[in-house]
């Protein structure tokens, strides 16, 4: 017989286990037999594949057909060079291609590597007690227990089940949850079997013991991985625009080079110097290296990121993250510390401190803390732990003064606890009878309540009684304290479950106390100064999350608005609502959410949500950037989630905010630095047709530096620290392109002509020290001509070398940073000067780019002109920002 369709004896002698799991000992060995619980990641491309595309992308193509027409002028035309140039764009094809897997394969790894700093956990039976495990140690046998939000780790069947709902649609597509129990099934099939619930499938609601019996590849879903896996996410819209960018300058540059070669054969030059003259005009104004760069620089982002305590599970988001401009945060745990203690408790129409309840103690409160929880008795390192909510931990806390649980008490029932709801009722068989105990919010629990507590008597609850209540909640809700209800009911035999909830008795109130983290308000303040509007949307009480919100210089005079308020507003009220200076949002469900992210949405703002619940999905989803709890959150959260938070830390966001508008900067430096060294490169071909001098610089030096010495220097611009007035600017606008007309006017027309007009100066200093006169003819083998290419394709270095301090920022001047804070940069130029050197100096470098040594007087001709860039930049910044407004 099937799994599914054994009792639930039946079951575990099966697989050779019991309700107190497996010895750790025997898990063991399961797991060497079985290996780990681990679906294995099928790549989206094998990595040949991945290898190939660098080789055959649209730049590659490109160069292959510039190599190719060189090839064929070498076989129409013999003797003028032109092979080697073949077998030059060749080498740069491969060089380049094995720069850019490298960074590919990198970026992979990064991300990939990030996705194990946090392994899903599960709670497992192991030696009779429950551990905390990572899933990938679950082996056939093991018992597990899973609550909602959890995904499920390993095929399992069900022992035991309190409103267990699944939600199936990764393995069978359906969409609506289903209920689940642990009575054996006659479903001839296991995939629609009531009893058993699959990996890879997650649970909605309710509180399940399972048995694991298939794990890893022998899971449905592992079966099913190999097809589901293939799917492939839409390019992200940065990517799509550089993509555009790149195309578009190509497009560009093969018609410029086109355009050129005609004018040559009308100007009656060879048909092979005008083809190396089209060739050199595209390689010249083709970025190769811009796409694999903006890659590498977005993965390196998230792994800053990861420092500064948040995931990032896909590269999109880093970037969308630099534009937020709201975000919408949980209070409990994101921006408190979630670490909950009692502060006061409200009992027959008194306050008291958790101290002084001694001469309470027969009260039924202390029986509602003790009992009404959902709290697991777990193992963590060896030591006793209590697993679950803090706030039910502080009050079993408080409960402990006064009573210890009996063990004679059997929970039998729960109605379980959701945003909606906000109370939890657990039903417990005791000697004497069934009885309900619940808490949650008072104005959940009152309208269920008929009877009070008062001094050890049971009165009938009246108005005047209401009236104190709300009066005491309101009172600690003033000081931040965090109000719960606690009631209790004897049921009698017979009770239908819809009436459990009934003619309950009201015992009194706590008044909890969750602290703000140290580190929030200086991170609100941050977000005041970036611009970025910090909504709180809370299921506590309006009075304890405005108190919280002044405690943390979020709001002052905030308007608040409740739950049952905004169910009453339509989508225009709302967005209304929300042009409001001060917001927050009180006693609101996770469902509702999703309308305000939604009406935030409506009204162009790129909106950050924060989530932990499975409620929370929706809404993670819908936002710009979904950012789930690591600590709090469940699988489900987590899976919706653009980024986790490894904290639940409100700062983090704010950090990592600040990586994601410090990496777009930092991308637009290094486009400014690769672009600057076009300028150079196109120059003297438009001198050499227009002036008829000799070509100052060759195709093959022109790749030197756009795929040897740029190369790294490029990518440091790219792994630039964040500085503290990314966090002083209102957010990027979602129109604002990555390339802006001033940042190409400032490559092309500034930085770029000054590096030319330098490049050009060493030429010519270099050739008129040779003797040679204008309208000279000069053989191109000659030490003068090799010697002046030289020195121009050196001075272009230096003006790069300095250039790259230069596109550290816009406006800001250089002298602003710290020269060695980037060690990156440092190691960057030490490469390019090592290239270069190796270039000019060696019989292999001088063979390979047709080059000369050539004297130290050439580089002290360069100096001047690197500090005259840099003169006229700081000059231009000094005006720009004594002109115009920070941008
Ligand atoms: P928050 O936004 O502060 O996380 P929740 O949605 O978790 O708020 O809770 C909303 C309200 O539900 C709380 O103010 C409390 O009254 C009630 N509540 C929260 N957790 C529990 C629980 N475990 N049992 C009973 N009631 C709860
Ligand atoms: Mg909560």
């Amino acid at each position: 017989m099937k799994i599914h369709q054994l009792t639930v004896e039946q079951t575990f002698a099966s697989l050779h286990s019991s309700l107190k799991g497996l010895p750790e000992h025997e898990a063991r060995r399961r797991l060497q037999e079985y290996g780990p619980n681990h679906v294995e990641e099928v790549r989206e491309e094998g990595l040949l594949v991945t290898f190939a595309k660098e080789f055959t992308h649209f730049f590659a193509l490109i160069l292959w057909l510039a190599a190719m027409l060189a090839f064929v002028a070498e076989w129409s035309d013999p003797g003028q060079g032109m092979a080697t140039l073949g077998y030059a764009i060749v080498g740069v094809i491969v060089i380049n291609g094995l720069f850019s897997f490298w960074q590919q394969y990198h970026a992979h790894e990064a991300v990939a590597a990030l996705r194990n700093l946090l392994p899903q956990q599960v709670k497992a039976m192991r030696d009779g007690g429950i551990n905390q495990i990572p899933a990938l140690e679950l082996v056939p046998g093991d018992v597990i227990l899973l609550a909602d939000g959890d995904a499920v780790p390993a095929d399992c069947r069900l022992v035991e089940a309190f409103g267990v709902r699944v939600n199936n649609a990764t393995i069978t597509g359906e969409p609506l949850p289903q209920a689940r129990g642990s009575e054996p099934s006659s479903e001839d099939d296991v995939q629609n079997s009531r009893n058993v619930l699959l990996a890879g499938t997650t649970m909605v609601s309710g509180e399940a013991k399972a048995l694991v019996y298939a794990t890893g590849m022998h899971s449905e879903f592992g079966k099913l991985a190999h097809l589901t896996q293939t799917t492939r996410a839409a390019p992200s819209p940065l990517k799509l625009e550089i993509i555009r960018l790149s195309r578009f300058i190509a497009m560009l540059s093969a018609l410029i080079g086109a355009v050129f070669f005609l004018v040559g054969m009308w100007l009656h030059m060879p048909f092979w110097q005008s083809l190396i003259f089209a060739i050199g005009i595209i390689i010249a104004n083709v970025p190769e290296g811009l796409l694999p760069t903006v890659t590498l620089a977005l993965a390196m982002a998230t792994q800053r990121m990861a420092k500064r305590n948040t995931l990032v599970s896909h590269l999109p988001a880093v970037e969308t993250l630099g534009s937020t401009t709201v975000i919408c945060t949980d209070k409990t745990g994101t921006l408190t510390r979630n670490r909950m203690t009692v502060e006061k408790v409200f009992l027959s129409g008194e306050f008291y401190l958790p101290a002084d309840t001694a001469q309470l103690h027969g009260s039924p409160l202390f029986d509602v803390a003790i009992y009404c929880h959902n709290l697991k008795q777990g193992e963590q390192q060896n030591k006793q732990v209590l697993l679950g909510d803090p706030m039910e931990i502080a009050l079993l806390e408080l409960a402990r003064t006064a009573i210890t649980a009996n063990p004679d008490y059997k929970r039998i029932d729960e109605i379980p606890f959701d945003t909606d709801r906000k109370r939890l009722s657990v039903l417990y068989q005791t000697p004497g009878g069934t009885v309900l105990y619940c808490k949650g919010a008072l104005e959940t629990v009152l309208p269920l309540c008929t009877g009070i507590h008062v001094n050890s008597e049971i009165q009938a609850l009246d108005d005047t009684h209401r009236q104190r209540l709300i009066q005491a909640q309101e009172n600690m809700a003033e000081q931040g304290l965090r109000v719960l209800a606690l009631a209790y009911r004897e049921i009698g035999p017979d009770t239908a479950r819809e009436y459990l909830e009934e003619e309950l008795i009201l015992c009194g109130l706590v008044g909890i106390e969750d602290p703000p983290r140290a580190e929030v308000p200086a991170a609100i303040a941050r977000c005041r100064g970036a611009g970025i509007k910090v909504i709180m949307v809370t299921g506590d009480h309006p009075r304890t999350a405005q108190a919280i919100a002044l405690q943390i210089g979020l709001a002052r005079n905030p308007r608040v608005i409740g739950g049952d308020e905004l169910r009453r507003m339509s989508q225009i009220q709302l967005q209304l609502a929300l042009d409001a200076e001060e917001i927050i949002f009180a006693r609101v469900g996770a469902d509702q959410k999703i309308r305000i992210v939604q009406a935030l949405k409506n009204k162009g703002e790129i909106v950050a949500v924060t989530g932990d619940g499975v409620n929370d999905a929706p809404a993670l989803k819908a936002a710009d950037v979904g950012i789930s709890m690591g600590i709090s959150g469940t699988d489900v959260a987590k899976e919706s989630a653009d980024i986790i938070l490894l904290d639940d830390n409100f700062a983090s966001i704010v950090a990592a905010i600040e990586e994601g508008r410090t990496v777009f900067e930092n991308i637009r430096k290094f486009m400014t630095y690769i672009f600057t060294s076009l300028v150079p490169e196109l120059i003297p071909y438009l001198a050499f047709a227009l002036f008829k001098i000799p070509l100052p610089l060759t195709v093959v030096q022109i790749l030197a530096v756009d795929l040897g010495t740029n190369m790294l220097p490029a990518l440091a611009l790219g792994a630039e620290a964040p500085r503290d007035d990314v966090m002083r600017r209102p957010p990027r606008a979602r129109s604002e392109r990555l390339l802006s007309w001033p940042l190409l006017l400032r490559a092309y027309l500034f930085l770029g002509l000054l590096e030319a007009a330098a490049a050009m100066a060493a030429f010519f200093y270099v050739l008129h020290g040779g003797g040679w006169h204008y309208g000279q003819p000069l053989d191109s083998d000659s030490t003068l001509y090799l010697q002046a290419t030289t020195a121009c394709l050196s001075t272009i270095i230096v003006m790069q070398v300095m250039n790259v301090f230069l596109c550290r920022h816009p406006r800001e001047s250089v002298f602003h940073f710290p020269w060695f804070a980037n060690r990156l940069l440092l190691l960057g130029i030490a490469l390019e000067i090592t290239l270069i050197l190796l270039i000019v100096y060696t019989p292999l470098g001088n063979s390979l780019f047709g080059t000369a040594p050539i004297s130290a007087a050439v580089w002290l001709h360069a100096i001047p002109f690197a500090f005259a860039m840099l003169a006229l930049d700081e000059l231009r910044k000094v005006l720009l920002r004594r002109f115009s407004k920070p941008v």
